[in-house]
Protein backbone atom coordinates (compact mmCIF):
# COMPACT_ATOMS: atom_id res chain seq x y z
CA UNK A 1 0.00 0.00 0.00
CA UNK A 2 3.12 2.81 0.16
CA UNK A 3 4.61 3.37 -2.91
CA UNK A 4 7.52 3.31 -1.22
CA UNK A 5 9.62 -0.35 0.00
CA UNK A 6 11.66 1.36 2.89
CA UNK A 7 13.74 -1.51 2.69
CA UNK A 8 14.68 -1.99 -0.91
CA UNK A 9 16.06 1.74 -0.40
CA UNK A 10 19.75 2.01 1.00
CA UNK A 11 20.55 5.83 1.86
CA UNK A 12 21.50 8.45 -0.50
CA UNK A 13 24.86 9.75 0.48
CA UNK A 14 25.19 13.50 -1.05
CA UNK A 15 27.23 13.59 -4.26
CA UNK A 16 29.81 15.34 -2.33
CA UNK A 17 30.36 11.84 -0.38
CA UNK A 18 30.24 9.56 -3.40
CA UNK A 19 33.18 8.77 -5.69
CA UNK A 20 37.03 9.15 -4.61
CA UNK A 21 39.66 11.31 -5.61
CA UNK A 22 40.71 11.97 -8.93
CA UNK A 23 37.91 9.75 -10.35
CA UNK A 24 36.04 11.25 -13.49
CA UNK A 25 32.87 11.04 -15.02
CA UNK A 26 34.22 11.08 -19.39
CA UNK A 27 37.48 10.80 -19.98
CA UNK A 28 38.58 13.02 -22.95
CA UNK A 29 42.16 12.36 -24.24
CA UNK A 30 43.92 15.39 -23.28
CA UNK A 31 44.97 18.16 -25.84
CA UNK A 32 48.70 18.96 -25.83
CA UNK A 33 48.99 22.16 -24.23
CA UNK A 34 52.16 22.74 -26.87
CA UNK A 35 50.49 22.23 -30.09
CA UNK A 36 47.37 24.89 -29.19
CA UNK A 37 47.64 27.48 -31.85
CA UNK A 38 46.17 30.42 -29.91
CA UNK A 39 46.48 34.07 -29.68
CA UNK A 40 45.20 34.33 -26.56
CA UNK A 41 47.18 34.71 -23.39
CA UNK A 42 45.60 33.47 -20.60
CA UNK A 43 47.40 34.44 -17.50
CA UNK A 44 48.59 31.15 -15.42
CA UNK A 45 47.54 32.10 -12.38
CA UNK A 46 43.67 32.46 -14.07
CA UNK A 47 44.22 28.64 -15.04
CA UNK A 48 43.83 25.96 -12.61
CA UNK A 49 43.90 22.08 -13.38
CA UNK A 50 41.05 21.44 -10.80
CA UNK A 51 38.35 22.57 -8.55
CA UNK A 52 38.77 21.83 -5.16
CA UNK A 53 35.65 20.76 -3.33
CA UNK A 54 33.75 19.09 -6.59
CA UNK A 55 32.52 15.89 -6.68
CA UNK A 56 34.59 13.37 -8.76
CA UNK A 57 32.36 10.32 -9.49
CA UNK A 58 31.89 8.35 -12.46
CA UNK A 59 29.51 9.29 -15.13
CA UNK A 60 27.32 5.69 -13.40
CA UNK A 61 27.60 7.28 -10.14
CA UNK A 62 25.90 10.31 -11.06
CA UNK A 63 23.44 8.61 -13.16
CA UNK A 64 22.38 6.29 -10.51
CA UNK A 65 22.64 9.27 -7.34
CA UNK A 66 19.66 11.42 -8.94
CA UNK A 67 17.80 8.45 -10.56
CA UNK A 68 17.59 7.36 -6.69
CA UNK A 69 16.43 10.42 -5.67
CA UNK A 70 13.97 10.66 -8.16
CA UNK A 71 12.68 7.22 -6.95
CA UNK A 72 11.96 9.14 -3.78
CA UNK A 73 10.34 12.27 -4.84
CA UNK A 74 6.97 12.09 -5.19
CA UNK A 75 4.87 14.18 -8.53
CA UNK A 76 1.97 14.07 -10.76
CA UNK A 77 3.80 11.39 -12.96
CA UNK A 78 3.58 9.00 -9.43
CA UNK A 79 0.57 9.74 -8.24
CA UNK A 80 -2.08 11.93 -7.44
CA UNK A 81 -1.29 15.23 -6.04
CA UNK A 82 -4.58 16.80 -4.78
CA UNK A 83 -2.55 20.02 -3.09
CA UNK A 84 -5.73 22.84 -3.05
CA UNK A 85 -4.65 26.14 -4.38
CA UNK A 86 -1.83 24.83 -6.39
CA UNK A 87 -3.57 22.82 -10.00
CA UNK A 88 -1.25 20.06 -9.56
CA UNK A 89 -2.45 18.40 -12.75
CA UNK A 90 -1.24 15.63 -15.27
CA UNK A 91 0.32 18.16 -18.33
CA UNK A 92 0.56 16.56 -21.66
CA UNK A 93 3.92 15.55 -22.45
CA UNK A 94 3.56 16.57 -26.47
CA UNK A 95 3.51 20.45 -25.12
CA UNK A 96 6.65 19.55 -23.49
CA UNK A 97 7.98 18.37 -27.10
CA UNK A 98 7.56 20.96 -28.68
CA UNK A 99 9.29 23.56 -26.74
CA UNK A 100 12.08 21.79 -27.76
CA UNK A 101 11.66 22.28 -31.46
CA UNK A 102 14.67 24.40 -32.21
CA UNK A 103 12.97 27.48 -33.31
CA UNK A 104 12.23 27.96 -29.79
CA UNK A 105 14.41 26.73 -27.73
CA UNK A 106 17.43 27.87 -29.72
CA UNK A 107 15.68 31.25 -29.72
CA UNK A 108 18.04 34.12 -28.86
CA UNK A 109 16.64 37.71 -26.94
CA UNK A 110 18.48 39.25 -29.57
CA UNK A 111 17.67 37.68 -32.58
CA UNK A 112 16.46 40.44 -34.66
CA UNK A 113 12.34 41.04 -35.30
CA UNK A 114 12.64 39.87 -39.00
CA UNK A 115 13.76 36.48 -37.96
CA UNK A 116 11.53 36.34 -35.02
CA UNK A 117 8.06 36.28 -36.63
CA UNK A 118 7.31 33.04 -35.73
CA UNK A 119 7.56 33.66 -32.04
CA UNK A 120 6.14 36.92 -31.90
CA UNK A 121 3.01 35.64 -33.82
CA UNK A 122 2.63 33.02 -30.92
CA UNK A 123 2.86 35.73 -28.48
CA UNK A 124 0.92 37.69 -30.17
CA UNK A 125 -1.81 35.44 -30.73
CA UNK A 126 -1.56 33.53 -27.08
CA UNK A 127 -2.36 37.38 -26.37
CA UNK A 128 -5.81 36.98 -28.32
CA UNK A 129 -6.54 33.67 -26.88
CA UNK A 130 -6.17 34.87 -23.18
CA UNK A 131 -8.17 37.90 -23.79
CA UNK A 132 -10.93 35.88 -25.03
CA UNK A 133 -10.66 33.52 -22.12
CA UNK A 134 -10.80 36.46 -19.53
CA UNK A 135 -13.11 38.51 -21.62
CA UNK A 136 -10.26 41.34 -21.31
CA UNK A 137 -9.06 43.81 -23.98
CA UNK A 138 -5.21 43.77 -23.61
CA UNK A 139 -2.29 41.30 -21.71
CA UNK A 140 0.97 41.51 -21.30
CA UNK A 141 2.57 38.16 -20.82
CA UNK A 142 5.90 39.42 -18.97
CA UNK A 143 5.00 38.80 -15.81
CA UNK A 144 6.96 35.09 -14.57
CA UNK A 145 4.55 34.12 -11.76
CA UNK A 146 1.37 34.45 -10.07
CA UNK A 147 2.72 36.83 -7.51
CA UNK A 148 4.62 38.88 -10.62
CA UNK A 149 1.22 38.91 -12.09
CA UNK A 150 -0.38 40.62 -9.14
CA UNK A 151 2.39 43.34 -8.96
CA UNK A 152 2.70 43.77 -12.32
CA UNK A 153 -1.66 44.38 -12.33
CA UNK A 154 -1.40 46.38 -9.26
CA UNK A 155 1.41 48.85 -10.61
CA UNK A 156 -0.93 49.75 -13.74
CA UNK A 157 -3.97 49.97 -11.46
CA UNK A 158 -1.33 52.49 -9.15
CA UNK A 159 -0.38 54.22 -12.18
CA UNK A 160 -4.35 54.43 -13.30
CA UNK A 161 -4.93 56.24 -10.43
CA UNK A 162 -1.62 58.21 -10.64
CA UNK A 163 -2.41 59.34 -13.56
CA UNK A 164 -5.89 60.85 -12.56
CA UNK A 165 -4.40 62.06 -9.46
CA UNK A 166 -7.12 61.11 -7.55
CA UNK A 167 -4.92 60.19 -4.43
CA UNK A 168 -6.49 56.79 -3.70
CA UNK A 169 -3.76 54.23 -1.68
CA UNK A 170 -6.55 52.19 -0.41
CA UNK A 171 -7.09 48.75 -1.59
CA UNK A 172 -10.14 46.19 -0.30
CA UNK A 173 -8.61 42.71 0.23
CA UNK A 174 -11.10 40.10 1.18
CA UNK A 175 -10.20 37.64 3.98
CA UNK A 176 -10.45 34.72 1.62
CA UNK A 177 -8.11 36.27 -0.87
CA UNK A 178 -4.47 34.80 -1.68
CA UNK A 179 -2.29 35.86 0.96
CA UNK A 180 -0.06 37.17 -1.85
CA UNK A 181 -3.21 39.60 -2.61
CA UNK A 182 -2.09 41.84 -0.05
CA UNK A 183 1.27 41.10 -0.13
CA UNK A 184 1.40 42.62 -3.43
CA UNK A 185 -0.85 45.47 -2.43
CA UNK A 186 2.18 46.48 0.13
CA UNK A 187 4.78 45.79 -2.56
CA UNK A 188 3.90 48.17 -4.86
CA UNK A 189 3.39 51.42 -2.05
CA UNK A 190 -0.65 51.01 -1.77
CA UNK A 191 -2.46 49.89 1.67
CA UNK A 192 -4.11 46.70 2.23
CA UNK A 193 -7.58 46.67 4.04
CA UNK A 194 -8.70 43.45 5.16
CA UNK A 195 -12.33 42.61 4.38
CA UNK A 196 -14.53 39.94 6.47
CA UNK A 197 -16.47 37.35 4.11
CA UNK A 198 -19.95 36.53 5.05
CA UNK A 199 -21.14 33.55 6.61
CA UNK A 200 -21.48 31.48 3.19
CA UNK A 201 -17.66 32.73 2.40
CA UNK A 202 -18.26 35.17 0.28
CA UNK A 203 -18.03 38.58 -0.34
CA UNK A 204 -20.88 40.65 1.32
CA UNK A 205 -21.88 44.06 -0.50
CA UNK A 206 -23.00 45.66 2.79
CA UNK A 207 -19.46 45.25 4.55
CA UNK A 208 -17.88 46.59 1.15
CA UNK A 209 -20.13 49.34 1.13
CA UNK A 210 -19.11 50.69 4.17
CA UNK A 211 -15.23 50.85 3.81
CA UNK A 212 -14.96 52.12 0.71
CA UNK A 213 -14.33 56.35 0.32
CA UNK A 214 -12.51 58.65 -1.88
CA UNK A 215 -9.14 56.71 -1.05
CA UNK A 216 -10.01 53.34 -2.37
CA UNK A 217 -8.08 52.60 -5.44
CA UNK A 218 -9.94 49.25 -6.08
CA UNK A 219 -10.67 45.63 -4.66
CA UNK A 220 -8.63 42.71 -5.10
CA UNK A 221 -10.18 39.50 -4.19
CA UNK A 222 -9.43 35.77 -5.66
CA UNK A 223 -12.03 34.12 -7.42
CA UNK A 224 -12.75 31.37 -6.82
CA UNK A 225 -11.71 32.24 -3.78
CA UNK A 226 -9.23 30.10 -1.03
CA UNK A 227 -12.23 28.44 0.24
CA UNK A 228 -13.14 27.12 -3.49
CA UNK A 229 -16.33 29.25 -3.69
CA UNK A 230 -17.18 31.36 -6.00
CA UNK A 231 -17.86 34.80 -5.66
CA UNK A 232 -21.15 35.50 -6.40
CA UNK A 233 -21.39 39.26 -5.67
CA UNK A 234 -18.91 40.27 -8.24
CA UNK A 235 -21.39 42.12 -10.81
CA UNK A 236 -22.75 44.20 -8.09
CA UNK A 237 -19.39 45.12 -6.05
CA UNK A 238 -17.95 45.69 -9.37
CA UNK A 239 -20.58 48.19 -9.93
CA UNK A 240 -20.42 49.72 -6.92
CA UNK A 241 -16.72 49.81 -7.35
CA UNK A 242 -16.82 51.55 -10.58
CA UNK A 243 -19.21 53.78 -9.28
CA UNK A 244 -17.25 55.19 -6.72
CA UNK A 245 -14.05 55.59 -8.83
CA UNK A 246 -12.41 52.52 -7.81
CA UNK A 247 -11.01 49.57 -9.87
CA UNK A 248 -11.51 45.72 -9.61
CA UNK A 249 -8.64 42.92 -9.40
CA UNK A 250 -9.69 39.63 -10.05
CA UNK A 251 -6.36 36.58 -8.91
CA UNK A 252 -7.52 33.94 -11.52
CA UNK A 253 -4.93 31.81 -10.66
CA UNK A 254 -7.14 29.26 -10.10
CA UNK A 255 -8.74 29.45 -13.51
CA UNK A 256 -9.20 26.21 -14.18
CA UNK A 257 -12.25 26.32 -12.67
CA UNK A 258 -13.85 28.96 -14.73
CA UNK A 259 -12.48 28.00 -18.89
CA UNK A 260 -14.95 28.99 -20.95
CA UNK A 261 -17.79 29.30 -18.69
CA UNK A 262 -17.16 32.68 -16.59
CA UNK A 263 -15.60 35.38 -18.23
CA UNK A 264 -14.19 37.45 -15.59
CA UNK A 265 -13.97 40.61 -17.96
CA UNK A 266 -17.77 40.34 -18.51
CA UNK A 267 -18.55 40.38 -13.99
CA UNK A 268 -16.92 43.85 -14.31
CA UNK A 269 -13.42 42.69 -13.38
CA UNK A 270 -10.58 45.30 -14.86
CA UNK A 271 -7.39 43.42 -14.04
CA UNK A 272 -6.65 39.25 -13.72
CA UNK A 273 -3.93 37.98 -13.51
CA UNK A 274 -3.78 33.74 -14.48
CA UNK A 275 -0.92 31.15 -14.03
CA UNK A 276 0.43 29.65 -17.42
CA UNK A 277 2.02 27.19 -14.75
CA UNK A 278 -0.95 25.82 -13.08
CA UNK A 279 -3.95 25.94 -15.95
CA UNK A 280 -2.44 26.27 -19.34
CA UNK A 281 0.50 23.13 -19.50
CA UNK A 282 3.41 23.94 -17.07
CA UNK A 283 3.84 22.16 -14.00
CA UNK A 284 3.19 24.05 -11.17
CA UNK A 285 5.33 23.57 -7.98
CA UNK A 286 8.76 22.67 -10.09
CA UNK A 287 10.34 25.81 -9.11
CA UNK A 288 9.76 27.41 -12.11
CA UNK A 289 9.72 28.69 -15.11
CA UNK A 290 6.33 30.12 -15.26
CA UNK A 291 4.27 32.66 -16.50
CA UNK A 292 1.59 34.96 -14.73
CA UNK A 293 0.41 36.66 -17.74
CA UNK A 294 -2.27 39.75 -16.93
CA UNK A 295 -5.05 40.77 -18.51
CA UNK A 296 -6.77 44.66 -18.38
CA UNK A 297 -9.35 46.57 -19.54
CA UNK A 298 -9.00 49.21 -22.38
CA UNK A 299 -8.50 51.80 -19.42
CA UNK A 300 -5.07 50.19 -18.49
CA UNK A 301 -3.83 49.40 -21.73
CA UNK A 302 -2.12 52.51 -21.90
CA UNK A 303 -0.18 50.92 -18.69
CA UNK A 304 1.01 48.03 -20.27
CA UNK A 305 4.49 46.59 -19.80
CA UNK A 306 6.62 47.51 -23.01
CA UNK A 307 7.41 45.53 -25.14
CA UNK A 308 3.71 45.13 -26.72
CA UNK A 309 3.41 42.69 -29.53
CA UNK A 310 1.85 44.24 -32.45
CA UNK A 311 0.69 43.16 -35.90
CA UNK A 312 1.45 45.54 -38.47
CA UNK A 313 -0.17 44.32 -41.83
CA UNK A 314 1.22 40.46 -41.94
CA UNK A 315 4.27 41.19 -39.76
CA UNK A 316 4.45 41.30 -35.95
CA UNK A 317 6.46 43.78 -34.13
CA UNK A 318 7.62 44.83 -31.14
CA UNK A 319 6.48 48.23 -29.83
CA UNK A 320 8.15 50.52 -26.99
CA UNK A 321 6.32 53.32 -27.71
CA UNK A 322 3.99 53.34 -24.81
CA UNK A 323 4.43 57.17 -23.11
CA UNK A 324 2.96 55.93 -19.65
CA UNK A 325 3.80 52.41 -19.26
CA UNK A 326 4.83 51.58 -15.93
CA UNK A 327 7.95 49.98 -17.76
CA UNK A 328 9.40 46.54 -17.93
CA UNK A 329 8.78 43.79 -15.14
CA UNK A 330 11.17 41.55 -16.49
CA UNK A 331 13.95 41.28 -18.71
CA UNK A 332 13.11 40.87 -22.35
CA UNK A 333 9.77 39.52 -22.80
CA UNK A 334 8.58 36.77 -20.06
CA UNK A 335 9.00 33.11 -20.23
CA UNK A 336 8.76 32.13 -23.79
CA UNK A 337 8.72 28.39 -23.71
CA UNK A 338 6.27 28.32 -20.60
CA UNK A 339 4.01 30.23 -23.54
CA UNK A 340 4.85 28.22 -25.97
CA UNK A 341 3.18 25.78 -23.82
CA UNK A 342 0.02 27.13 -23.21
CA UNK A 343 -0.37 27.95 -26.90
CA UNK A 344 -0.33 24.48 -27.87
CA UNK A 345 -2.11 23.95 -24.76
CA UNK A 346 -5.60 26.37 -25.49
CA UNK A 347 -4.93 25.08 -29.32
CA UNK A 348 -5.13 21.53 -28.71
CA UNK A 349 -7.73 21.45 -26.83
CA UNK A 350 -10.34 24.09 -28.28
CA UNK A 351 -12.95 26.03 -26.34
CA UNK A 352 -15.07 23.51 -26.04
CA UNK A 353 -11.88 21.27 -24.73
CA UNK A 354 -11.01 23.95 -22.50
CA UNK A 355 -14.95 23.99 -21.38
CA UNK A 356 -14.80 20.89 -20.49
CA UNK A 357 -11.43 20.87 -18.51
CA UNK A 358 -13.39 23.04 -15.94
CA UNK A 359 -16.17 21.34 -15.86
CA UNK A 360 -14.16 18.26 -14.88
CA UNK A 361 -12.65 19.88 -12.46
CA UNK A 362 -15.30 21.44 -10.48
CA UNK A 363 -17.06 18.35 -10.63
CA UNK A 364 -14.32 16.13 -9.33
CA UNK A 365 -13.84 18.12 -6.34
CA UNK A 366 -17.64 18.17 -5.70
CA UNK A 367 -17.66 14.79 -5.86
CA UNK A 368 -14.83 14.42 -2.90
CA UNK A 369 -16.84 16.93 -0.89
CA UNK A 370 -19.98 15.17 -1.01
CA UNK A 371 -18.25 11.68 -0.72
CA UNK A 372 -16.35 12.75 2.22
CA UNK A 373 -18.35 15.37 4.05
CA UNK A 374 -19.93 12.54 6.60
CA UNK A 375 -16.38 11.61 7.90
CA UNK A 376 -14.89 15.16 7.61
CA UNK A 377 -16.29 18.50 8.61
CA UNK A 378 -17.11 20.70 6.04
CA UNK A 379 -17.08 24.83 7.52
CA UNK A 380 -18.46 25.99 3.68
CA UNK A 381 -21.40 23.00 3.13
CA UNK A 382 -21.96 24.90 -0.23
CA UNK A 383 -21.52 23.68 -4.21
CA UNK A 384 -17.54 24.27 -4.31
CA UNK A 385 -15.72 24.99 -7.85
CA UNK A 386 -12.57 23.11 -8.47
CA UNK A 387 -11.36 22.59 -4.63
CA UNK A 388 -12.96 21.81 -1.43
CA UNK A 389 -12.48 22.52 2.04
CA UNK A 390 -12.55 20.25 5.29
CA UNK A 391 -11.41 20.15 9.01
CA UNK A 392 -9.90 18.03 11.48
CA UNK A 393 -12.96 19.57 13.75
CA UNK A 394 -14.30 15.67 13.85
CA UNK A 395 -11.01 14.13 14.79
CA UNK A 396 -10.47 16.40 17.72
CA UNK A 397 -11.88 14.00 20.27
CA UNK A 398 -9.56 11.54 19.46
CA UNK A 399 -6.50 13.64 19.43
CA UNK A 400 -5.69 13.43 15.63
CA UNK A 401 -4.82 16.56 13.75
CA UNK A 402 -4.70 17.63 10.48
CA UNK A 403 -1.25 17.00 9.98
CA UNK A 404 -1.72 13.25 11.25
CA UNK A 405 -3.99 12.68 8.67
CA UNK A 406 -2.18 14.54 5.84
CA UNK A 407 0.96 12.25 6.83
CA UNK A 408 -1.17 8.76 7.42
CA UNK A 409 -2.52 10.03 3.14
CA UNK A 410 1.24 9.52 2.85
CA UNK A 411 1.14 5.53 3.68
CA UNK A 412 -1.60 5.31 1.33
CA UNK A 413 0.37 6.71 -0.99
CA UNK A 414 -1.53 10.10 -1.99
CA UNK A 415 0.32 13.41 -1.93
CA UNK A 416 -1.02 15.17 1.30
CA UNK A 417 -3.85 18.15 0.43
CA UNK A 418 -2.81 21.74 1.43
CA UNK A 419 -3.51 22.10 5.22
CA UNK A 420 -3.69 24.65 7.63
CA UNK A 421 -4.61 26.84 4.79
CA UNK A 422 -7.13 29.13 4.36
CA UNK A 423 -6.21 30.94 7.37
CA UNK A 424 -10.00 32.07 7.72
CA UNK A 425 -10.48 28.38 8.96
CA UNK A 426 -8.72 26.37 11.70
CA UNK A 427 -7.18 22.70 10.66
CA UNK A 428 -8.17 23.40 6.77
CA UNK A 429 -7.41 20.56 4.78
CA UNK A 430 -7.44 21.82 1.22
CA UNK A 431 -8.57 18.94 -1.65
CA UNK A 432 -8.14 20.17 -5.44
CA UNK A 433 -8.17 17.01 -7.56
CA UNK A 434 -8.30 18.53 -11.04
CA UNK A 435 -9.69 17.38 -13.96
CA UNK A 436 -7.51 14.90 -15.06
CA UNK A 437 -7.43 12.61 -12.46
CA UNK A 438 -9.61 9.35 -13.35
CA UNK A 439 -12.14 8.48 -11.39
CA UNK A 440 -10.78 5.27 -9.91
CA UNK A 441 -8.24 7.35 -8.40
CA UNK A 442 -10.31 9.75 -7.05
CA UNK A 443 -12.24 6.89 -5.36
CA UNK A 444 -8.68 5.15 -4.07
CA UNK A 445 -8.38 8.56 -2.29
CA UNK A 446 -11.76 8.90 -1.13
CA UNK A 447 -11.83 5.37 0.28
CA UNK A 448 -7.98 5.99 2.25
CA UNK A 449 -9.73 9.23 3.56
CA UNK A 450 -12.55 7.28 5.24
CA UNK A 451 -9.86 4.60 6.45
CA UNK A 452 -7.79 7.34 7.85
CA UNK A 453 -11.23 8.68 9.44
CA UNK A 454 -11.80 4.89 10.90
CA UNK A 455 -7.87 4.73 12.30
CA UNK A 456 -8.91 8.11 13.74
CA UNK A 457 -11.49 6.77 15.75
CA UNK A 458 -10.58 2.98 16.46
CA UNK A 459 -6.35 3.67 16.30
CA UNK A 460 -5.19 6.94 16.40
CA UNK A 461 -1.67 5.99 17.55
CA UNK A 462 -1.02 4.94 13.99
CA UNK A 463 -1.90 8.17 12.94
CA UNK A 464 0.32 9.86 15.14
CA UNK A 465 3.61 8.07 14.37
CA UNK A 466 2.85 8.53 10.58
CA UNK A 467 4.03 8.44 8.02
CA UNK A 468 5.43 4.63 8.18
CA UNK A 469 6.31 3.38 4.82
CA UNK A 470 8.01 6.57 3.34
CA UNK A 471 11.62 6.90 3.41
CA UNK A 472 11.95 9.51 5.65
CA UNK A 473 9.15 10.14 8.55
CA UNK A 474 8.13 13.25 10.03
CA UNK A 475 10.51 16.31 9.98
CA UNK A 476 11.49 19.02 11.24
CA UNK A 477 8.75 21.53 9.18
CA UNK A 478 10.71 24.71 9.85
CA UNK A 479 14.54 23.86 9.90
CA UNK A 480 15.30 23.41 6.23
CA UNK A 481 13.67 27.62 6.15
CA UNK A 482 15.47 28.51 9.49
CA UNK A 483 18.69 26.51 9.77
CA UNK A 484 19.54 25.85 5.50
CA UNK A 485 22.97 24.01 5.24
CA UNK A 486 23.83 25.30 1.45
CA UNK A 487 27.58 24.63 1.65
CA UNK A 488 28.84 21.07 2.69
CA UNK A 489 32.07 20.39 4.35
CA UNK A 490 33.74 17.51 4.49
CA UNK A 491 34.26 16.15 7.97
CA UNK A 492 37.10 14.95 9.33
CA UNK A 493 36.99 11.30 10.68
C1 LIG B 1 -0.71 30.01 -6.82
C2 LIG B 1 -1.47 31.22 -6.54
C3 LIG B 1 -0.84 32.48 -6.54
C4 LIG B 1 0.67 32.68 -6.66
O1 LIG B 1 1.23 32.18 -7.82
P1 LIG B 1 2.84 32.02 -7.90
O2 LIG B 1 3.10 31.68 -9.32
O3 LIG B 1 3.19 30.94 -6.95
O4 LIG B 1 3.44 33.34 -7.53
C5 LIG B 1 -1.62 33.58 -6.34
N1 LIG B 1 -2.94 33.47 -6.13
C6 LIG B 1 -3.57 32.28 -6.11
C7 LIG B 1 -5.05 32.22 -5.87
C8 LIG B 1 -2.86 31.12 -6.31
O5 LIG B 1 -3.49 29.94 -6.25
Amino acid sequence: MSYIDKNSLSEEALIFELGSEEREGVLYPRADKSKLKTSISIDPSLLRDRINGMPEVSEVEVVRHYTHLSQWNYGVDSGMYPLGSCTMKYNPKVNEMITNFEGFSLAHPHQPEELSQGILRIMYELEQFLSEITGLDRVTLQPAAGAHGELTGMLMIKAYHKNKNSGRFKVLVPDTAHGTNPASVSMCGMKPIKVESNKQGVMDIDTIKKLIDDKVAAIMFTNPNTLGLFESNIVEISELMHKEGGLVYCDGANLNALLGITKLGDLGVDVVHMNLHKTFSTPHGGGGPGAGPVAVRDNLSDFLPIPVVEKIGESYKLNYEIPKSIGKVRSFYGNFLVMVKAYAYILSMGAEGLRKTSEAAVVNANYIRSKLKNYYYLPYDEICMHECVFTDKNQHKFGVTTLDIAKRLIDYGFHPPTIYFPLVVSGALMVEPTETEPKETIDKFIESMIKIYKEAESNPEVLKEAPHFSKVSRVDEVKAARNPILKWEKKDD
